[in-house]
């Protein structure tokens, strides 16, 4: 990874002591992280930062970003100042660090007086290494007087998207951390996203002034994520099929567009014995925070919410992200599928959409606040998203030259592992646009997919004979499909900006490329919708051939499936007495390969990924005590039991 892009400019230094990842950067890697080795691209953008450079880094989830500034952070003299919208999660994000030994704190609106003033004092003492600040808080004059008076080693914009207006999720506050660079010319910056097109790139160099600093540009390809896109039957049936069939206590989220949707299907998984919690903008802040906390800390929770969930979400073990609508735009939904699978292991990104999708969105689109301009941009990301969907070629090397990276077929999406079949579908288009345009031209009416379909297929529905429109030519044309199959054509007319619809009845219009197909100067391919029963069957000998999905215990040998077990349940126990997420004591990968591994000794202990010096003096011991019982005692504990406190939180 890491192509440098823009090498000119700013850089002070191409490497720190000892090249790419040398030096103190490595030290603190092995003694704090407890990790041998830098991954793909950390060690020379922290380097560069070390040595004081600017820097632009673009890495997916579960790359390992958060090391890029933490370390540099560690290492230069000073507090490491991160900006970052999380405010949330920022308690979790220094309980981890604390966790792990590092002097961290946080300043945000959720603080009283008293703790505020605390973390203040530590900064100006030069007793924090991190410190988290909300990026509101820098138009308070009071902190960036703070600031001034304190030792800064770096800053570090987290989530940069969110100064992009281009891009999903623009936050006007970000607009302010342009005045960094002036208030504070020698600091370096160091800015990072899991998202961005061109053109948000783009936008995140100028708009923080970062045109000089050297660009890092990971692969966005997340090779342990399969990608599938099904058209949307009964939605609630096939989300419980998949969980049921592919992720049985699985941690998972699931996505809906309202809030009505994410209360009805929270409720309606909890009725069919999943362990839903609903999580939006309107419940009150306490429900939400004990939801995502209940989320973070127990095992296989599954949390159906709106979009305003899941932004530094960065629970490693989300096995699947189901979307039951249609995401605005493609970034977005890369977005929200990155929440799966951070640990690497094997995990399902999951869209059910439909006809009804493209007019409703059609619809916020045409109904949106804001100008034209914005209407267009919203119009551009809706159309990228459904040629997505209606995609025959891989997911993902649609999804990467959407973010200007090109890829092989994956082998591990829906359209590779089935190849969709595609028909010349120029007559059935023909057919259907004509009916649109008989209307119009003829009636001087609009009508949306059901009259038309009905039209199509000859039946004398009420509406149909009282505005007459068993007498148009077109009446019956169309009985070689059935219904099912006119709707699919219709939705892949829209998604191919061969169809537009506008109003609150998802009303039918021409488009200028209509004109091009009913005029026979251009041929339209449909891909057909797998029947469902072959469909099923073909995702289910595809889950069966693929990798293990429940890979913590699967992989392991089976004597090592118990100690596993018990480690987990003697983790869940230290996470809830701290109060802290279980990950923060250890994640799966650390502890599977403990029990693998069984270390005899503090010393074989330390040697594993994930085990810094902070972590094993504070658990060595009783790792190794926990790993001593079961064998004396053969004892066997049951980490269900540990977790099944959570109904009772319900
Ligand atoms: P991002 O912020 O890019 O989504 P994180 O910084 O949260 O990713 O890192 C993802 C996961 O990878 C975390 O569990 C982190 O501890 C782990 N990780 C990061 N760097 C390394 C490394 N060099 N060796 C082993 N694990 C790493
Ligand atoms: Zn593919």
């Amino acid at each position: 990874m890491a192509s440098p892009e823009n090498d000119s400019g700013s850089d002070p230094g191409e490497n720190g002591p000892g090249g790419p990842g040398g030096g103190d950067a490595t030290a603190v890697l092995r003694s704090v992280f407890g990790y041998a080795s830098f991954r793909e691209g950390q060690g020379e953008i922290i380097d560069h930062v070390v040595a004081g450079g600017d820097a632009l880094v673009l890495m997916p989830t579960g790359g390992g970003k958060s090391l890029c500034y933490q370390i540099p952070a560690l290492v230069r003299p000073g507090t490491g100042v991160v900006v970052s919208p999380l405010i949330a999660l920022m308690q979790d994000q220094v309980d981890a660090l604390t966790a792990l030994g590092v002097r961290a704190g946080f300043l945000n609106s959720t603080q009283d007086p008293g703790e505020r003033g605390a973390v203040e004092s530590a900064f100006l003492a030069g007793e924090l290494d991190l410190l988290y600040l909300a990026p509101e808080r820098l138009r308070v004059d009071a902190t960036v007087r703070l600031l001034d008076r304190g030792a800064i080693s770096l800053f570090a914009i987290d989530e940069a998207h969110c100064v992009a207006q281009w891009g999903h999720d623009f936050r006007p506050d970000y607009l302010a951390l342009s005045a960094l660079r002036e208030r504070w010319p020698e600091v370096p910056r160091i800015a990072l996203t899991a998202t961005a097109t061109p053109a948000t790139h783009a936008e995140i160099s100028s708009r923080l002034g970062l045109e000089r600093a050297r660009h890092f540009v990971a692969s966005f390809d997340r090779p342990n994520i399969r990608y599938r896109i099904e058209p949307k039957n009964e939605p609630r049936r096939q989300l419980l099929r998949l969980i049921r069939t592919e992720h049985p206590g699985d941690a998972g989220i699931v996505y809906c567009l309202s809030r009505t949707s994410v209360e009805k299907i929270a409720a309606f998984l909890v009725e069919n014995g999943v362990r839903a919690l609903p999580y939006h903008a309107g419940l009150d802040a306490r429900t939400r925070a004990e939801n995502q906390a209940l989320f973070l800390r127990e095992d296989g929770v599954v949390m159906v919410a709106t979009i305003a969930f899941g932004m530094g979400i960065d629970k490693p073990d989300v096995r699947f992200v189901a979307h039951l609508d249609l995401p605005k735009s493609v970034e977005g939904y890369y977005q929200e599928t990155g929440r799966a699978g951070r640990d690497g292991l094997p995990s399902t990104a999951w869209l059910v959409y439909g006809l009804q999708d493209v007019v409703q969105q059609r619809k916020l689109i045409d109904t949106s606040e804001g100008d034209d301009d914005h209407r267009r941009r919203l119009g551009t990301h809706l159309e990228a998203m459904l040629a997505l969907c209606e995609t025959a070629e891989c997911r993902r090397v649609g999804l990467l030259a959407y973010f200007g990276q090109t890829g092989a077929p994956c082998g591990n999406c829906d359209t590779c592992l089935s190849p969709p079949k595609s028909w010349d579908g120029t007559i059935a288009a023909q057919k259907f646009l004509s009916t649109v345009f008989r209307l119009m031209r003829e009636r001087r009416q609009k009508f949306g997919v059901g009259q038309i379909v009905d039209i199509l297929l000859g039946r004398r529905t009420p509406k149909v004979v009282q505005h007459g429109h068993d007498s148009l030519t077109v009446f019956g044309v169309g009985t070689d499909l059935g219904e099912a199959e006119w709707r699919a054509v219709a939705r892949q007319l829209l998604a191919q900006g061969l169809l537009s619809v506008e109003g609150d009845y998802g009303t039918l219009l021409l488009t200028g490329a209509s004109a091009e197909v009913l005029g026979g100067r251009r041929g339209v391919t449909l891909r057909s919708d797998p029947e469902r029963g072959a469909r099923e069957s073909a995702q289910s000998r595809a889950a069966t051939t693929s990798k293990p999905r429940r890979a913590a215990p699967a992989e392991l040998p089976e004597e090592a499936v118990e100690v596993f077990e018990r480690l987990r349940a003697w983790r869940a126990a230290v996470a809830r007495r701290q109060g802290v997420p279980a990950y923060v004591i250890f994640h799966d990968a650390t502890l599977r390969e403990i029990a693998a591994g069984t270390p005899a000794s503090l010393a074989e202990l330390a040697g594993v990924g994930g085990v810094g010096e902070s972590k094993l003096a504070k658990y060595g011991q009783e790792i190794l005590d926990t790993l001593a019982t079961g064998a004396l005692s053969g004892e066997t504990s049951d980490a269900k039991t540990d977790t099944s406190s959570i109904e009772s939180q319900l």
